[in-house]
């Protein structure tokens, strides 16, 4: 894989691949809709602006970098989802994308459920008045306390992960007095990556229980006999992240309903629910070309009722968990440009005032980003650049090959869109960078819904 074959670092000197997408644009100061939120535009004076606020204005408020998020966007969002998928399915939103309070109230207001996969994301979603029946609880190694937390709360849906978890959430239910709600989360043998997939016959990864072998049908077994505090709802799979690709959905839902039909041969029930997980992709650049919530919806529930009829089941009631569709297009990272320096025959540098602490996705996963200058327009020729970040690495790199007018400069603000999932929420201290704030812009006024790091919070934890 060329992430791992390529770090970051060492590849120096190299020019664009043969083939790769990236010509410069026919005009750089175009805000090209699908990668950005639905209310940036290049406003009159050449400045961007989103929802009608100017992003110098937000700059100078509260500073550089930071994560500016469309709210009506991100709302949008949760309404086109849940109005796709109707009355008869749920949707999840996946909370590690990106959560705060502010979120979990706009999830609530949209009628969307929550999915947490931690205590800190199940503290938040309470705190913030998410009812806890509209929660499930994920993750491969809930702690015992953690699962008490949840059975306690009275959390709508625990998903099980192994055979060990059976046990502690029926050994919770029972000290509560409880029937805990619960998914058996079950390993398909599906590897989705964007515009591909692989069918396998097992899965050699740490999350959930392999279809396969017989472990997640013996799960079910275990389950049903733990019925007093156990109440089996349904199954549940998540094949992957950042797809395009249906086809990787279809064979899920085909072999999800397989264990349906087996269990209901075996036992005699018929689980009344599954879900089929997150993971459709957003646009990064130009070239990604995503499915809206509507095709995704018809799609998955065509599939379903197909492969239950020809299984003589009832059709179950159908649950999804996009985390990326929904929040990741609805915010960008507005950055200050630092340095310039062309490297003369290869590209030039622009270091920017963040980097790889408050997106680590390009280092991670090599992922694509786009760029634009957004405090002015220009009428300069295209230059190939690199967005490189602050910190102490070669690979703290922000955006790998991308055009900006040469006559970029120090103190000019850029912008990268589609940084509203994965960022924040995986973002470090790294070189005791402070992490940037989440400005909400909404009708023209910008809040803070989480505030910048200082460095006072930084030496709080530093108990000499
Ligand atoms: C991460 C995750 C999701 C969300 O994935 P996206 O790619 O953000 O849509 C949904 N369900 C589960 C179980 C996950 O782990």
């Amino acid at each position: 894989m060329s992430r791992s074959a390529h770090p970051a670092g060492p590849r120096h000197g190299d020019v664009l691949p043969e083939g790769h997408y990236l010509a410069p644009p026919a005009d750089l100061n175009a805000i090209e809709g699908k990668v950005w939120a639905a209310n940036v535009r290049r406003g009159a004076e050449g400045a961007v602006t989103v929802a009608g606020l100017d992003v110098r204005e937000v700059a100078r408020e509260f500073g550089t970098p930071a994560y500016v998020l469309d709210e009506a966007d991100f709302r949008a969002r949760c309404r086109a989802w849940r109005e796709a998928f109707g009355p008869g399915a749920d949707v999840f939103y996946a909370g590690k994308a990106f959560l705060s309070r502010a979120v979990v109230r706009w999830l609530r207001e949209e009628g969307l459920n929550l999915d947490v996969c931690s205590p800190g994301e199940l503290a938040t979603a309470l705190s913030a008045g998410m009812p806890p029946e509209r929660i499930a609880m994920h993750g491969n190694n809930k702690s015992v306390p953690e699962i008490e937390r949840g059975v306690a709360a009275g959390v709508g849906r625990i998903v099980l992960d192994s055979f060990e978890e059976i046990g502690r959430v029926a050994a919770a239910a029972a000290r509560h007095g409880v029937r805990q709600r619960v998914l058996v989360r079950v390993t398909v043998g599906v590897e989705a990556h964007t515009h591909e997939f692989i069918a396998t016959a097992h899965e050699d990864q740490k999350f959930g229980l392999a279809l396969s072998d017989g472990t997640a049908a013996e799960a079910v077994r275990r389950v049903l006999a733990e019925g007093a505090h156990l109440e089996l709802a349904g199954l549940h799979s998540h094949i992957g992240s950042q797809i395009f690709d249906m086809a990787g959905f279809e064979v899920s839902a085909r072999r999800v309903v397989g264990l349906l039909s087996a269990i209901r041969d075996e036992h005699g029930v018929e689980l009344p629910e599954i879900d089929l997980g997150g993971g459709l992709g957003i646009a990064y650049t130009p070239e990604d070309d995503p499915r809206e919530p509507h095709e995704i919806a018809k799609a998955l529930a065509e599939i379903v009722a197909k492969e239950c009829e020809a299984a003589g089941l009832a059709v179950p009631r159908l649950a999804v968990e996009p985390g990326r569709a929904i929040a990741g297009p609805s915010a960008f990272t507005l950055y200050e440009v630092g340095t310039v320096k062309p490297l003369a025959g290869l590209r030039t540098y622009v270091s920017v005032d963040g980097g790889m602490s408050d997106n680590i996705r390009t280092a991670l996963y090599d992922a694509e980003y786009s760029v634009a200058l957004v405090s002015r327009a220009s009428r300069a020729a295209p230059m190939l650049v690199r967005v490189v970040g602050r910190h102490c690495e070669s690979g703290d790199i922000v955006v790998r090959d991308a055009y900006l007018p040469a006559d970029l400069a120090p103190g000019d603000l850029v912008a990268v869109p589609a940084t509203g999932a994965y960022c924040r929420s995986m973002a470090s201290n790294y070189n005791h960078t402070p992490r940037p704030p989440v400005i909400a812009v909404a009708a023209g006024a910008a809040r803070e819904i989480v505030r910048r790091e200082s460095e006072e919070d930084l030496l709080r934890l530093d108990v000499g």
